[in-house]
């Protein structure tokens, strides 16, 4: 027995009814002028299980863009196509003080593979023989993580992004003077931005935490999906940095790996256990959804989930 699973059950509704007051509190994301266009008070959860039972609860098939979550893929991708020390070589792994798209989160190289900077730099690693079949590799490889359902590209958050982005065009100019990469703009910045702009709901993030809960293992097969060293390596840059300048404090109230997204959704991995998404898109100050952490924090607390405890 994993967890029990009636308890992890009962626990899940009483912790989100105790979340009800945070419900109108925060804001949605408005950089992204798409991001906006979505209803605030909006709230799912997900968890699937490592034996593979689901607990759904609320708003579980609305799709949302994926964001910095995406990030994760990415930094998976980059570790597939050419190993550890070459990605660790141009990316740092270290927390950032700075905001997700903060100039200095780059200093010979980008911060760490979470923060902007350092997600531009996954995405040029990922190889393909175009622009294309890079994209296609890397919505591929969501689509077989996830267990697909549904599993899309938000064309209207892509070009409301595209037309927004400046900053993100800057990282991409400074990470290419610094010889990070040597590929064109419309390779590596459009396929972050794409990235960003795949369409998921809960389920499909918590089945992909469940993979990496699982040890990299598909679910129902045992398949090694995700091999077991770099599942170590993306959890724990989870851990240090998926919560973007605030990622120690949470990891003092939740205690596992997470990956937010500033459209609202927080994936999380419990390793051996289970693999979790909230999706609540009014954000704090740092850009996290401030129910989805509330959410996080009662069930740590509830069920013990620290990894510390
Ligand atoms: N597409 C967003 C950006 O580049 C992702 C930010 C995030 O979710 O942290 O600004």
């Amino acid at each position: 027995m994993i967890l029990d699973f009636k308890l992890l059950n009962e626990t899940v509704e009483r912790v989100i009814e105790s979340t009800e007051e945070f419900k109108t509190e925060g804001n949605v994301a408005t950089y992204i002028p798409e991001l906006a266009n979505v209803d605030e008070n909006n709230f799912g959860l997900a968890i699937v299980t490592v034996d593979g039972k689901t607990i759904l609860k609320g708003d579980t098939e609305l799709r949302f863009s994926m964001q910095s979550i995406s990030k994760v893929i990415s930094l998976i991708m980059a570790l597939e196509d050419n190993g550890a020390d070459y990605v660790f070589e141009r990316i740092g792994c270290e927390c950032s003080p700075y905001a997700f798209n903060h100039v200095n989160t780059i200093t010979t190289k980008a911060a760490n593979p979470f923060v902007n900077a350092g997600a531009i730099s996954t995405t040029a690693m990922i190889k393909g023989r175009d622009k294309e079949e890079k994209f296609q590799r890397f919505m591929d490889r969501i689509k077989k993580l996830s267990g697909d359902q549904g599993v899309t590209f938000l064309e209207k958050v892509y070009n409301s992004e595209m037309e927004t982005t400046d900053t993100n065009r800057a990282l991409f100019y400074i990470l290419r003077s610094k010889g990070i990469f040597d590929l064109e703009m419309d390779d590596v910045l459009n396929r972050y931005v794409a990235g960003c702009s795949v369409g998921v709901n809960v389920v499909n993030l918590a089945k992909i935490a469940a993979v990496l809960a699982n040890g990299g293992k598909c679910l129902e097969t045992g398949d090694q999906l995700v091999e077991e060293d770099y599942v170590k390596i993306t959890l724990a840059q989870m851990f240090t940095s998926g919560m973007y300048e605030e990622s120690g404090k949470y990891q003092m109230t939740i205690g596992f790996p997470l990956k937010s997204g500033v459209s609202g959704g927080i994936m999380g991995v419990v390793p051996g256990k289970f693999g979790i998404c909230t999706y609540s898109p009014r954000l704090d100050a740092t850009g996290n959804s401030l129910r989805g952490i509330k959410v996080l924090e009662g069930l740590s607390k509830e069920l013990g989930l620290s990894l510390f405890a």
